[in-house]
């Protein structure tokens, strides 16, 4: 089913970048698979999956030593400060910085370790009080402040989108997203780069690659629904 599901939504994102005129080179899809267990991202990486996200620091370090080494981890979930030094080194992305504080963390951790840490600044778009990220009109004077920082470097913005019902809801805060980064681009900070747009999962990653997503984050539509009954508190 893992395989069939992937498929899918290859071929949703194919279409989508030729309605838009886009190559399909430019869109990865991130198989989002938090709290699904190891036998599942197995499945997933038999049928070609590369790209995986997970959004907590614990399970991360759980699954990565029993994935391949080609496996390309994604951290999308909010990232305490005093976890950052567990994942340096070991994640491609950093999807979820919304604080000077976070990346002069993920910086001094990069230092010691004397790696580059590529990260996306998360943006509230919308401005949800339950939602973590920054607000749009403080985007760009947080890029300038950690452009500043070693060791760190940010590649692009991320969001998560309201819960709508129709994807086409979500088309605005898309457009938004990417009017913010080629504004950001235009500045021409030194050490930063706007190559990178994460936006769209399940139920709106369709509209998000029309308007111009480099990363799409899937987990339902790949593994299916998840159980947070067993959920440990973390
Ligand atoms: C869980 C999650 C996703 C995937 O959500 P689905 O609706 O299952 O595709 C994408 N992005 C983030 C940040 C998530 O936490």
């Amino acid at each position: 089913m893992i395989r069939e599901n992937l498929r899918h939504v290859e071929s949703e994102i194919q279409a989508a970048c030729e309605r838009a005129g886009r190559d399909v080179s430019e869109v990865t899809l991130i198989a989002v698979s938090k709290t699904k267990p190891v036998e599942m991202l197995r499945e997933a990486y038999e049928a070609g999956a590369r790209d995986f996200g997970e959004n907590k620091v614990q399970e991360l370090m759980d699954k990565i030593p029993q994935m391949p080494e080609d496996v390309r981890w994604h951290m999308i979930g909010h990232l305490q400060r005093n976890k950052v030094k567990y994942i340096v080194g070991k994640v491609c992305l950093i999807h979820s910085v919304d604080s000077y504080r976070l990346a002069e963390e993920i910086s001094r951790e990069a230092v010691k370790q004397d790696v580059s840490v590529d990260i996306l600044i998360e943006v509230n778009v919308a401005g949800e009080e339950s939602k973590f990220g920054v607000a749009p009109g403080d985007v760009i004077p947080l890029v300038k402040e950690i452009s500043g920082l070693p060791g760190i470097r940010i590649r692009g913005l991320m969001t998560i989108a309201p819960f709508v019902e129709k994807p086409e809801e979500n088309r605005e805060i898309f457009e938004k997203l990417r009017h913010l980064s080629v504004d950001i681009m235009r500045e021409n900070v030194d050490n930063v780069t706007m190559n990178v747009l994460s936006m769209g999962m399940t139920g709106d990653y369709v509209a998000a690659v029309e308007e111009g997503a480099t990363c799409v984050r899937v987990g339902t539509g790949i593994f299916g629904e998840r159980d947070y009954s067993r959920e440990q508190p973390s």
